[in-house]
């Protein structure tokens, strides 16, 4: 009884909402007396929390935000007038338009399309923007693409900063439809192991720029949810909200970004007492206690889709933690994914099922055996022996690579960074280049 009154009175305020600003796009909030904003969109359950014990800084200097912060689903949304009042740029709105230069950036920012332009460009808004008290709302990620700032996270002392972006980004444009195609998976990208502190994602987002600036279409293995049952750790960033937390989404939303292209690997990647990255999580291998049970193996699959519906990451193939799984469970994957990232296969299959397809794609190559002996003398020598005709795909995982990114902080705290050209990840990609190997997306292998 409660609930539905409770919906009501928030379904009256959208209705309210939307004939106020004559707008059917953007989001409308209100605040339900309790404190917390009830977003007007299908996820009731959710909840949009304002936050006001986070400190965000502009080029070192602390922003002056009166209006309400919101955090929803792990993305902040930021008002923009409050902010742009306090920088060194313009900020001119013109109904639903509104033009900001700042530093190098010169964008018109769309409300009712939801997108931005710059010079020629167009990009769509990753989150709607929204009005509320008098306000435009965007996200935190969309923010700093719209005007090219750099954001450094500081979780443990609650602050974020950002900054202009001072690295020139030249991206390379993919080669498309090459002879000699290449798959790079990034493997086991989780809130947990390697990347739990803020310098880490953000060496993740170095590693992506790395691919990005080479013109290298990537892939990323993605685990929703980190479980460790003997250290008592359980990370769900679909559920818990924390400014880490909310780092790793934006690091997720900058893959989405940089042509990376996400996929759920698993939902823990463990199972029992096992810890998430290093168990199996479906039955097919006895090493692993599993249970060999349909209904387990939906629960999961659903889960980790849930996982990404929750938090707005699109993705787009799925892959069993350590390719493990009962090949007769394989069908209930191939119809919630068009995409299956599954053992070491020397070409790409595609398997029909009445009208829907489900591309099969391996990692022949494998990967980099050992993060202590990250040697890639291994890979290139089955690269060099790689017969004609097989997708020349492998996988790796880029914490390998932070011991040769070394991020530096100036005065105002901007992190600058150098990348050693010796680390494993670039030895691989000139090593793939010059056997005239070019990287592709896997949406590219898929109509080939
Ligand atoms: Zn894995």
């Amino acid at each position: 009884m409660h609930k539905h009154s409770n919906r009501m009175v928030i379904l009256l305020f959208i209705a309210m909402g939307l004939i106020l600003l004559g707008l059917d796009y953007c989001f409308v909030f209100q605040d339900n007396g309790s404190g917390q904003i009830k977003l007007s969109q299908t996820l009731e359950s959710s909840q949009m929390e304002k936050v006001n014990d986070i400190q965000f800084t502009f080029e070192g200097t602390t922003l002056k935000i009166d209006a309400p912060i919101y955090l929803y689903a792990n993305r902040f949304f930021i008002p923009l007038e409050n902010v742009m009042s306090q920088l060194q740029g313009s900020y001119n709105k013109n109904g639903n338009s509104i033009t900001i230069i700042l530093g190098k950036s010169n964008v018109n920012l769309d409300i009712l399309k939801n997108s931005y332009s710059s010079g020629n460009q167009v990009f769509l808004l990753k989150k709607n923007a929204f009005y509320s008290d008098g306000m435009t709302y965007v996200s935190l990620f969309d923010f700093s693409r719209i005007l090219d700032l750099k954001v450094s996270w500081d979780s443990p002392n609650k602050v974020v900063s950002f900054f202009e972006n001072r690295e020139e980004v030249k991206a390379k444009a993919p080669i498309v439809n090459p002879t000699k195609p290449a798959l790079i998976r990034l493997e086991d990208f989780i809130a947990g192991y390697r990347y739990t502190t803020d310098e880490n994602l953000e060496k993740m987002r170095i590693v992506v720029d790395y691919l990005y600036n080479n013109g290298i279409p990537f892939s990323v293995a993605w685990i929703p949810r980190y479980v460790d049952p003997l250290k008592g750790l359980d990370v769900d960033i679909a559920k818990q909200n924390s400014l880490f937390n909310a780092n790793f989404v934006y690091t997720l939303d900058y893959i989405t970004a940089k042509n990376g292209t996400i996929g759920l690997h698993g939902y823990t990647h463990q199972y029992g007492n096992t810890r998430s990255g290093s168990g199996a999580e479906f039955p097919g291998s006895p090493n692993y206690n599993v249970p060999n049970k349909p209904k387990y193996v939906q629960e999961r699959l659903e889960n980790a889709i849930e996982s990404a519906h929750r938090l707005d990451i699109d993705y787009t193939f799925f892959e069993a933690p350590h390719y493990i799984i009962k090949p007769e469970y394989l069908h209930m994957v191939e119809k919630r994914f068009d995409i299956i990232y599954q053992g070491n296969a020397k070409k790409v299959i595609k398997k029909r099922n009445g009208n829907h397809i489900t591309w099969y794609i391996g990692a022949y190559l494998e990967f980099i055996p050992s993060e202590e002996d990250a040697d890639i003398s291994h890979l290139r020598k089955r690269l060099d022996n790689l017969e004609d005709g097989v997708l020349a795909s492998f996988f790796f995982h880029p914490c390998f690579d932070f011991d040769d990114i070394v991020i530096t902080k100036d005065s105002k705290g901007y992190p600058a960074y150098t990348y050693s050209e010796d680390s494993p990840l670039h030895q691989i990609v000139r090593d793939f280049s010059e056997r005239g190997y070019v990287f592709v997306s896997l949406e590219e292998m898929k109509n080939r």
